[in-house]
């Protein structure tokens, strides 16, 4: 699994019905470029009617509630979510816990809630603006990752880290390739340390923040980068299989 690059479409709060046409071009070329693991993770309302159309792409989710059933009016649970034909869902986006206030240990519930309902998981780490500055990036991210890892025996087949520096994302400013690059050795390392060597290695590390097709190549092939986690250029299928053909 981790010798193929992992590329994930995160339409965020995008796509109505007409959307569908984007994750039929995007199936039918994915079919084509099999040396990347392809998957969008579209609206709830677009969930089931993407996997209906999905022959060759992974369908996920954005979010998820702790829960499994239960009074919440407005939530989704991971069961649901499995029930629509996600397979995955993202976790910790930075939006959700910045817009919401999402805290590790809800993050934590989470996750817990998506693994028992069969979920893979991709759990988001990434630092402000303010943090990279002061030289303290790399001790928060670990941190967050620290804190919300699962201790699983399957780690390898169903987590997937996703580095977005806050700043980087939909802003149109990419993390150099040093930092990202530095970045994702340290989270290698402590995915060696929590899972051992062998499992640590099946994990991809996901870069994420203004992905594009142009910036695609270069990131894509920094050392510890096992794909991408894209927003905007994500929403058609010609930006987004831009980025699937650099992988
Ligand atoms: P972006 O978003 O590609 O628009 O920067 C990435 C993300 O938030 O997952």
């Amino acid at each position: 699994m981790a010798d193929r690059p992992y590329i994930v479409g995160n339409w965020k709060m995008n796509g109505t019905r007409a959307m569908l046409s984007e994750a039929r071009a995007i199936d039918r070329a994915a079919q084509r470029y099999m040396k990347a693991e392809v998957a969008v993770a579209p609206p709830y309302t677009l969930i089931h009617a993407v996997h209906r159309e999905a022959e060759q792409i992974g369908v996920g989710a954005q979010d998820c509630h702790p829960g499994a059933e239960g009074a919440h009016t407005g939530d989704i649970s991971a069961t649901m979510l499995a029930d629509a034909g996600a397979k995955f869902v993202i976790l910790g986006h930075s939006e959700r816990r910045g817009a919401h206030g999402e805290s590790n240990d809800l993050i934590n519930a989470k996750i817990e809630s998506a693994l028992d309902a069969g979920l893979r998981i991709i759990l988001c780490c990434g630092e402000s603006l303010e943090l990279r500055d002061s030289g303290k990036a790399e001790e928060f991210v670990l941190g967050q990752l620290r804190a919300s890892l699962p201790k699983i025996e399957d780690a390898a087949e169903r987590v997937t880290v996703a580095y977005e520096p806050i700043w980087a994302i939909g802003t149109g400013r990419t993390a150099t390739l040093e930092d990202i690059a530095s970045m994702h050795a340290a989270i290698r390392k402590l995915l060696d340390e929590t899972y051992g060597p062998e499992q640590s290695a099946e994990v991809r590390i996901l870069y994420g923040g203004s992905v594009n097709p142009d910036n695609a190549r270069d990131i894509l092939s920094t050392p510890e980068v096992g794909g991408a986690l894209v927003g905007g250029a994500s929403l058609s299928a010609e930006s987004f299989l831009g980025i699937v053909v650099a992988a």
